[in-house]
């Protein structure tokens, strides 16, 4: 058997490696690797495109059967220009916390579900326990893209899945979804004193970007609402700009990313419908001028909502193993929506709170890393009970 480690012990193994999203996860994955091949738990590395980054999956019990997903990402995002008064890397505990980052923004779930690895296995339970580990959540839900595309393509997929994202163990059933989308307007450069003779890319963009300010404003007033979220509707925002050359140059480019973070059942293709539609009543203008002149829209990334009914088996589980009584929506995005989408039905419930998530000195409280603890010592105790099948 490989040397034991308390959750603390973990955590602090796992938060020093740096995997910041734009680093390699590799040294962090080779060590849980190592860390489960002893007890003889296989796991199985889905990786990146260029193998810098990789997926884990172990299973603990039969693998030809669903059984509970327990999924956590491993990366984290950067630390540059935050004031921390410690290594970043380096667990500091005082005061009854555990300070370092991805402490809350979730290496401790996944330490703690590790250094539980021995009581799941004695538990010798009927139902499997899966253990999924991802990348480049932080960027997008990229890495469990392809965890789940393998796992769909398995004759038993998991039952049930359950994200421990900090919610100070709070079962969480919903958050919003989000597309990220880019335009591109193309105009037609001219010398400014000769206006007339150009397509000024950039006042088309404001043109497109007023009309999203406007869509934002709509939802804002006349919903629809869902008091569970907060804000309890759909927002709509412009992130970033970039255009032109010189103030006397008619600009010929102007780009900009705009984002929506929809309710569980607002449809966000309406949006971006309503907004190619928009652009498409300006073309005529801009064509008279120049006919290369045009507008491109670009969905460069899309995390569905998630929604889990509340008297599903994953919610019910959750709750007792909780102590909950009530369950919580978010609006932060997590890869639960994506899970859900691919018929895994799934809660977020961990550790820790957002409020700390992704700011300098992040903390885990030592009472939320032994009420996760307690978690899941009753996921194993209903494992272990003859009664569950
Ligand atoms: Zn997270």
């Amino acid at each position: 058997m490989a040397r034991a480690y308390s959750s603390a012990e973990m955590i602090r193994r796992l938060i020093a490696f740096d995997t910041t999203s734009r680093e390699s996860n590799l040294a962090l994955i080779d060590f849980v690797r190592t860390y489960l091949d002893d007890p003889h738990v296989k796991s199985e590395l889905v990786y990146d495109g260029e193998r810098r980054k990789a997926n884990l999956y172990a299973t603990i019990g039969a693998s030809d059967r669903g059984g509970i997903m327990l999924s956590g990402h491993t990366d984290g995002v950067p630390v540059d220009g935050q004031a921390w008064d410690g290594d970043p890397f380096a667990v500091a505990e005082h005061d009854g916390r555990l300070y370092g980052r991805g402490t809350s923004d979730m290496k401790s779930f996944i330490a703690i579900m590790l250094a539980m690895v021995p009581e799941f296995i004695a538990a010798k339970g009927q139902t499997p326990i899966h253990l999924g580990l991802t990348y480049d959540e932080e960027v997008g839900c990229i890495g469990v893209r392809g965890l789940i595309q393998r796992l769909a393509a398995r004759p038993a997929k998991p039952r049930l899945c359950i994200i421990g994202e900090p919610t100070l163990m709070q079962p969480v059933i919903a958050h919003k979804g989000k597309r990220s989308l880019r335009c591109h307007v193309h105009g037609h450069e001219s010398h400014s004193a000769l206006a007339h003779a150009g397509v000024n890319a950039i006042e088309i963009a404001a043109d497109i970007v007023a009309r999203i300010r406007r869509i934002a404003r709509a939802k804002r007033t006349d919903g629809p609402f869902d008091s569970g979220f907060t804000p309890p509707y759909t927002t709509v925002h412009t992130g970033t700009i970039a255009g032109g050359t010189a103030l006397n140059i008619v600009p010929r480019e102007c780009r900009f990313n705009f984002e929506i973070r929809h309710l569980p059942g607002d449809a966000p293709e309406a949006i971006s419908a309503e907004l190619r539609q928009f652009a498409a009543t300006l073309l005529p203008e801009m064509h008279a001028v120049s006919t290369a002149s045009g507008i491109a829209f670009e969905e460069f990334n899309a995390i569905p909502a998630l929604a889990t009914p509340h008297d599903s088996e994953v919610v019910q589980l959750a709750q007792s193993l909780s102590g909950a009584n009530s369950v919580g929506r978010v609006s932060f995005g997590t890869e639960g929506g994506l899970y859900q989408q691919a018929g895994i039905p799934t809660v977020i419930c961990g550790p820790g709170s957002i409020e700390q998530a992704h700011k300098p000195n992040e903390w885990i409280a030592l009472d939320q890393v032994r009420q996760c603890e307690t978690f899941f010592r009753r996921l194993i105790a209903r494992l272990a009970a003859p009664a569950e099948a």
